[in-house]
């Protein structure tokens, strides 16, 4: 390891926010990000699916809305973060991906971020690093419909940019690939939906307040992966 990518485990980053409709690749540079700099993707989508998974009394309220490609009310996702920013390896910074998703939702966070404290930055406030993914709605379509992923490793494959080696089986462990039930094309449609009635205006909210960078998602995922570390590490204090 050279000592830069030595160091950029050592450093206080701060939260990074990642903005971009479903399937514009925040879950892939959010990867590269925990990659260099070694803090922790806080994705929503991720943790609400968990707690589907498991039953909890968050999971069953969460579920129909979900199914349907409907947003989390603001109250339950909010109190997950919290508990999810409580924890320790959060210290020197953490990655969100899918959160926040509504203007209430960023409201809250500036409030919850104005009293988080920083590893080194003593009463120093770290303001956010917030990154638009943007990518076409044709775009997004094919990447959405195309996902798959391995239910054993969690690997994600897109079967017309990103094909696992042999039809249908993970590249890694040769389990059968899954379809997300919300990546169904009637749910996707209105995942998208959700997207600009509800999210479109944060990119006007954190323009607004000077913090929003924007990057073109519509290339190869690399090529994104280099312009967002970039944006991270000429960041306001890296
Ligand atoms: P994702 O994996 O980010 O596409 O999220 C999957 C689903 O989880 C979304 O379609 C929403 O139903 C729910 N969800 C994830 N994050 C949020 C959030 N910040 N607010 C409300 N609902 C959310």
């Amino acid at each position: 390891m050279d000592a830069s990518v030595a160091n950029a485990k050592a450093l206080t980053v701060g939260p990074i926010i990642l903005l971009g409709a479903p399937g514009a690749g925040k879950g892939t540079q959010a990867k590269q990000i925990v990659d260099r700099f070694g803090i922790p993707q806080i994705s929503t989508g991720d943790l609400l699916r968990d707690n589907v998974k498991r039953g909890t009394e968050l999971g069953k309220q969460a579920k129909a809305v979900m199914d349907r490609g409907d947003l989390v009310p603001d109250d339950l996702v909010c109190n997950m973060v919290a508990e999810r920013l409580s924890q320790p390896d959060t210290s020197r910074g953490f990655i969100l991906d899918g959160f926040p998703r509504t203007v209430k939702q960023a409201e809250w966070l500036d409030h919850l971020l104005a009293g988080k404290v920083f590893e080194n930055q003593g009463d120093r406030k770290v303001p956010p690093v917030v990154v638009n993914i943007a990518v076409g709605y044709n775009q997004l379509f094919k990447r959405l419909t195309g996902r798959r992923m391995c239910p054993s490793c969690g690997r994600i494959y897109n079967i017309y940019f990103q094909p696992p080696r042999a039809d249908e089986l993970c590249d890694v462990d040769g389990s059968k690939l899954i379809t997300r039930p919300d990546d169904s094309e009637a749910v996707i449609s209105e995942r998208l939906k959700a997207y600009e009635r509800q999210t479109l205006p944060l990119i006007d909210y954190y323009r607004g307040k000077g913090q929003l960078r924007e990057i073109d998602g519509d290339r190869d995922p690399s090529a994104v992966a280099v312009e967002t570390l970039g944006v991270i590490e000429n960041g306001n204090r890296l």
